[in-house]
């Protein structure tokens, strides 16, 4: 990265690349900014899409503020094709190349699909701003709602279809929601307040077949040998890094672009790619309060603090810290705010210090080899500031 920074090319208009563009800009850079998106729209937020877009036809519009003097070249519905690192070029799918001297790599993940062959209409995804209109659709009073997937975005999806007064059943392999994640008596909790409001959890219970009327789902059969009505199936699935298009390009695409602490992308030696940044969904980042190893996380706040980093780094790789954020996310659950902050799912011991369901609280910690990784409340976000600040010292302490 040590070419003049005349042209920057951002691959993936929405927020990660937004804040990218804008972090260039906060820090001085008077070159050339080219946007390039392959959705219709200008960049738009996705937090809402899985609350009050489905919830609220008359939710406000998600679109994310554009600063007025962002001076950029926007390139909406065209995809990036190919990435070549030696001669500085992307590769748009209209044939156009973009020269740079830096470019950010921010083109998120996509949901997880059921595997090919697709087996029938009436299953849906939800990324998109498309999508999540199509899926409010289906939410109608005495609709019945199969949800696949009992993760933060599944749960999401099940509330909002109890919201409009749908049947759902939630399906989920584990023995609780998000056990994996969170832990087993936390993901006890989540179960409990799904099944107060109304959701029919089936839990330790996998997918065996959709069948279908034509090619119209019309039920779900289970692992536990019921099965369940369905107008409507909904995949909650999790997400994969949108790196298809970096195929061949020399870089570690293993689980997301991986990184170093400054969001250099690396090749497969671990060696540092010239000219090229990743921000947001698609980079996995050395996280310093999991000893440096590097993960993608798929949170919002992080995609807005990897911009800013991606920024600097492009501009002086020498003068840019490191990443050392202390990852937080939220998510709204039946009308519960539920919010963590570090990386629960590394723990290897779960504290519980409130339990409570009728009153819908809980408040959890975790440990991993007996220090603080994260924590994790319901309706009591206040207390999450003192283990975010203990958090963000031992992040900055192990910091390279
Ligand atoms: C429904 C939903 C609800 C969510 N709720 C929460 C929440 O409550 N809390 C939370 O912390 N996080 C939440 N998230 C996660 C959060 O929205 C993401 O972390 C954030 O959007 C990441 O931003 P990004 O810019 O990295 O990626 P994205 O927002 O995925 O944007 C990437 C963009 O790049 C485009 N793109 C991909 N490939 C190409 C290509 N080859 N060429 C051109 N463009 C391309 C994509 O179409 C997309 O527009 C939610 C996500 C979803 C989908």
């Amino acid at each position: 990265m040590t070419a003049p920074l005349a042209r920057v090319v951002i691959v993936g208009a929405s927020l990660a690349g937004l804040r990218t563009a804008a972090a260039l800009r906060d820090h001085g850079f008077t070159g050339s900014l080219t946007i390039v998106g392959d959705e219709p729209h200008p960049p738009y937020d996705r937090p809402p899409l899985s609350k009050q877009v489905l919830t609220d036809e008359t939710a406000p519009d998600p679109a994310l503020p554009v600063p007025e003097l962002l001076g950029a070249q926007w390139k909406l519905g065209r995809s990036a094709v190919r990435l070549e690192p030696h001669e500085r070029v992307v590769l748009l799918d209209d044939g156009t190349g973009l020269p740079y001297d830096g470019v950010v790599l921010a083109t998120g993940s996509g949901a997880r699909g059921w595997p090919e062959p697709r087996p029938v209409q009436g299953i849906h995804t939800l990324r998109t701003r498309e999508d999540a209109l199509r899926v409010r659709a289906e939410l109608r009073p005495g609709r019945r709602v199969v949800v696949v997937g009992a993760g933060f975005l599944g749960g999401e999806l099940a509330a909002a279809a109890r919201a409009r007064s749908a049947h759902v059943t939630l399906v989920e392999a584990s023995r609780q929601p998000l056990e994996r994640a969170i832990g087993a008596a936390p993901g006890a909790w989540i179960a409990g307040l799904h099944r107060e409001s109304g959701v029919d959890l089936r839990t330790a219970t996998t997918v065996t077949a959709f069948r279908a009327d034509g090619d119209r789902v019309r039920a779900v059969a289970l692992s536990d040998g019921t099965e369940h009505a369905a107008d409507t199936v909904l995949l909650a699935l999790g997400g994969t890094p949108a790196t298809g298009w970096l195929a061949g390009s020399g870089l570690d695409l293993g689980h997301g672009v991986r990184c170093d602490s400054r969001l250099r992308a690396l090749d497969p030696a671990g060696a540092v790619v010239p000219g090229v940044v990743a921000a947001g969904d698609v980079a996995r980042v050395p996280q310093p309060l999991a000893g440096g190893e590097a993960i993608a996380l798929g949170h919002w706040t992080t995609a807005t603090e990897h911009a800013i980093t991606a920024a600097r780094t492009l501009l002086d790789p020498t003068t840019s810290a490191p990443h050392t954020a202390v990852p937080s996310f939220w998510s709204d659950l039946h009308g519960a705010r539920i919010r963590s902050v570090g990386l629960p799912t590394l723990a290897d011991e779960v504290l519980v210090h409130e339990h409570d369901l009728p009153g819908r609280h809980l408040k959890v910690t975790y440990l991993r080899r007996g220090r603080l990784i994260g924590a994790l409340t319901v309706n009591r976000t206040r207390s999450l500031t003192a283990y975010r600040r203990e958090l963000h010292a031992a992040s900055e302490a192990f910091a390279p």
